[in-house]
């Protein structure tokens, strides 16, 4: 274990959080699998999680923290077929996240609805939940006590620097207003 306690939920932006692209504008359809790993969209585009999604993905199964998508993108039905071609541990990604929530809007709508999906409002008012994102106007999560941790790096996206970062402010501040 790298930290020493994971929230009950982690929810994920996709675009610019978990791969390098905008699905709505820069994929062009249909889709194509190079490999578990990878995918090519109709332009011959290939694309991949960012490096380290896979491992942190697996991490927070094995430790039983539910996983939440949440995205603000007009093209749902691209999103999950990108995570249906791409794979981890060799079970396409789709089936690791336990609630997807798309949509305009603020996130905040996302992440009450999964909550209430998973009969998780306690624990998400509790500030419970994580969300990792790229895009700092999703701040406004804060006000749900959903803690906002800022993917700052597009080229990197979600690192495992950021992950742990993350984790061990959230624990810090968790602690503080106990
Ligand atoms: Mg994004």
């Amino acid at each position: 274990m790298v930290v020493e306690r994971y929230p009950k939920a982690v929810v994920f932006d996709l675009d610019y959080t978990l791969w390098p692209c905008w699905c709505d504008t820069h994929i062009s359809m249909p889709l194509r699998s190079v490999s578990k790993q990878e995918i090519e969209d109709s332009t011959g585009m290939r694309l991949q999680f960012y490096k380290d999604v896979e491992s942190i993905i697996r991490e927070l199964v094995e430790n039983n923290v539910k996983i939440i998508g949440a995205s603000r993108t007009a093209a749902p039905r691209i999103a999950q077929e990108m995570l249906s071609l791409l794979h981890i541990l060799d079970t396409p990604a789709i089936k690791f996240f336990d609630s997807l929530q798309w949509g305009t809007g603020s996130k905040v709508k996302h992440i009450s609805k999964a909550a209430r999906q998973l009969g998780m409002v306690e624990e998400l008012s509790k500030g419970e939940f994580v969300l990792f994102d790229d895009e700092l106007r999703n701040r406004d999560v804060a006000s749900i006590n959903c803690h906002f941790a800022h993917v700052r790096d597009e080229d990197e996206g979600l690192t495992r620097g950021i992950f742990v970062n993350e984790l061990k402010s959230w624990n810090r501040s968790l602690r503080s207003s106990e």
